[in-house]
Order: structure tokens, then sequence, then C-alpha cells
């Protein structure tokens, strides 16, 4: 297939790129940088032996869009967008216009190019603070930040294009916590700037970068207190990529589908197997909590095994060896 990948620079998009560009299909990337190396293309061409073509724009500019859609494109992967939210709470209108915006210029183009199968990064974080865990398709949706709000006015404009045309295939991949990197250490988890989450935070303090991980609350419901996450290997996420692909291409209609691998981790519970895989030390102290964190989510991942035949394969301990592999090799992320 001939695939317009937005975002495809980006940490999720990277690693889904290699892999397509291993099956052979035809991998065009459009990113405007905002949160990625133009380093990732040639990184990308190394682990897959496959030239993907790059454009840099904007999924805001028509012409870019254009650019990204001419000569013919089978399916759009869209992870275009910001992602931070914290951020979203301090600037909630540069979240709306890149984030909602860039969608509605994204059908858009799409509707003048004649191309009708979308695979869409959502979120965990629509289920905000879920009363019941884990959660299915069908639960309740909640926003708790301006983050979440445009996952979810997104998720709803895609649902209302699909009903507008019914021709139209779209997958809502709502991610729980994707964290690792390429076995290869070629690619990661490289933001611009101090990362938010939880494991390229950790990974920074374990190779000493900073003195110590705040963990935020020890006083949640859970076990043993602090946050419960579904964590997911990068490479799992990138591999369900490929099973929506396929799924799209065969069914109109807008369906959403969790991606996690169906179990939760608390945050201690990840720094003590990171300690003991890796073979180093994280020194943290438990501070208050984190405005707008929910206590426990993870994922009820059967409809992603029954529509997309697709499950994750790796556990924490691989999550926390490839992460760490990435971090040794790549200390300062990529090279600017
Ligand atoms: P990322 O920031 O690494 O990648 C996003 C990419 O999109 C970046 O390369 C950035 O430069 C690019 N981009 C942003 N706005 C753009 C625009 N207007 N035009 C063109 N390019 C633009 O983020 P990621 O972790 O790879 O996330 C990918 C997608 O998955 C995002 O939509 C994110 O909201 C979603 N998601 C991520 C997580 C997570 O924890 N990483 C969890 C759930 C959902
Ligand atoms: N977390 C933490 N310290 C950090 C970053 C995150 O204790 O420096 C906790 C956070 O409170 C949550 C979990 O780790 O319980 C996962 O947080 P992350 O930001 O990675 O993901 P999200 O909040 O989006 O699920």
């Amino acid at each position: 297939m001939r695939i317009l990948v937005c975002g495809g620079t980006g940490y999720i998009g990277s690693h889904t790129s290699v892999v397509l560009a291993q099956m052979g299909h035809e991998v065009r990337i459009l990113d405007n940088l905002s949160n990625s190396s133009p380093v990732v293309v040639e990184r990308i061409g190394l682990i897959s032996g496959r030239r993907v073509e790059f454009i840099k724009g904007d999924i805001r500019d028509r012409h870019s869009l254009a650019d990204g859609l001419a000569g013919g494109v089978d399916v759009v992967i869209h992870f275009a967008a910001l992602k931070s939210v914290a951020d979203s709470c301090a600037r909630p209108l540069e979240y709306f216009d890149n984030n909602i915006s860039g969608t509605i210029n994204l059908l858009q183009a799409m509707t003048a190019a004649g191309v009708r199968h979308l695979v869409f990064s959502s979120s965990a974080t629509v289920y905000g603070n879920a009363k019941q865990v884990p959660v299915t398709e069908e639960s309740p949706l909640q926003v708790v930040n301006p983050y979440g709000r445009t996952k979810l006015v997104m998720e709803d404009l895609i649902r209302d294009y699909c009903v507008s045309h019914p021709e139209f295939g779209a997958t809502l991949l709502r991610y729980f916590n994707p964290v690792g990197a390429h076995p290869s250490g070629q690619i990661g988890e490289g933001p611009i700037g101090t990362p938010g989450n939880l494991m390229p935070y950790l990974t920074l303090v374990a190779a000493g970068k900073r003195p110590f991980l705040q963990v935020f609350g020890n006083d949640y419901p859970t076990p043993d207190g602090t946050g419960v996450r579904d964590y997911i290997h990068v490479m799992d996420l990138a591999e369900a990529h490929v099973s929506a692909l396929s799924y799209v291409s065969r069914n109109p209609g807008a369906t959403p589908i969790n991606l996690g691998t169906g179990r939760g981790y608390s945050v201690l519970e990840l720094i003590q197997t990171f300690e003991r895989i890796c073979g180093v030390e994280v020194p943290y102290r438990i501070v208050e909590r984190r405005a707008g964190d929910v206590a426990a989510l993870w994922a009820d991942a059967t409809k992603a095994q029954e529509l997309l035949g697709w499950r994750a394969r790796f556990d924490l301990e691989k999550m926390c060896e490839d992460a760490w592999r990435w971090q040794v090799g790549n200390p300062d992320g990529y090279p600017t």
C-alpha cells in the first residue's frame, strides 16, 4: 500500500514506519518536526533497509497536505498532534488549533484526493477518570484536560465524517501507555525538551542526568498507593497499525479499538522491574499527586484481538530493557 504517515518522525510514528517499510509498503512521512528530529528519517531507512519519503510540512497547511497526498495514497495514518497534558492546560488554544483544526484540514484534503481510509491515533485519555477498570470501548468517555478534549473532539468529528461518507473507514486506536524502543536502539522516544511521561524521565534518572524521579502520589486507592497504568511496548503498537491498515481497507465506518496489554502496573512496580532488569538504581521521592492524574487505568483489549487479530506480545521486562538500550546508546536523544 501507499501510506501517508502524518507525524511519522515522532515516537510511535517512527516505529510504525519501520514496520511498514519492512513489509514493503511505500511510506511517505509528513511532519512539521515540532517534536521530532529529521535524523529519524535516516534511522528508519537504516533499520528497514528501505527508503522512506519525507515531506517537512504541517497538517494545517493545505499545500503540504496536497503534496503528501499527491500521486495516490491508499491509507493515511494520523499521528500528528501535540500530546502533553500539562502543556495543554497552559496553552489550550494551541492544542485546539494544532490537533482539531489539523484533523479537519486533513479530512478535507483526503476528501479532495479521494482517500477513504484513515488510521487515527486516539488515546486512553478519552476514558478520563474511569469508574471501572478495565475499560472497554463502550465505557463512558470523559474529558479531564484540554489534550483529552482534543482527542474526544477528533474522534467525534471523524465519526460524523464517516456517517456523511458511508464508504469511508477509520479506526480510532486508543493507545494506553506506550513505552520501550526499537530493539536496535536506533530509534526511541526522543522528545524535544524535558519528558513528562514516566518511562523517558525514569531512564534519564537511571542515566544520572536527573537526580531523582518524582513519584506523583502514594495515596491512591491502588495496591501500593501509586498510579497504575497499562504500559505497552511501542513495537506491539507498531504491529497493531499494520493490522488496522487491513481492517480499515475492508470496513467502512469509525471503529474505536483499545490498544493495551490488559494488565496494569504501578509506578513502584515499574521502577522495581527496571532496576532488576537493567541493573541500575533509580532514586525516587514520593511527592504530591500530579494534577489531572487518574488512579488506575488499564484496557480490556478483547476487541483488538477479535477485530484485528492482534494482541500485545512483549512484557514489562522487555519494555524496560529496550527503553534502557535506547537511553544508553542515545544519551542526549537524537543529534540536532
Ligand atoms: P510525538 O510527539 O513523538 O509524535 C507526534 C509527531 O507529530 C511529532 O513528530 C510532531 O513533530 C508531529 N506533529 C505535531 N503536530 C503536527 C502538525 N500540525 N503537522 C505535522 N506534524 C505535526 O508523539 P507520539 O508519542 O508519537 O504520539 C503520536 C500520537 O499518539 C499523538 O497523536 C498522540 O496524541 C497519540 N498518543 C500518544 C501517547 C503517548 O503516550 N505517547 C498515548 C496515547 C496517544
Ligand atoms: N508518573 C510519576 N512520575 C513522573 C511521571 C509520571 O510518578 O515523573 C506517574 C503518573 O502519575 C502516572 C504514571 O506515572 O501514575 C504514568 O504517567 P505518564 O505521564 O507516563 O502517563 P499518563 O499519565 O498519561 O497515563
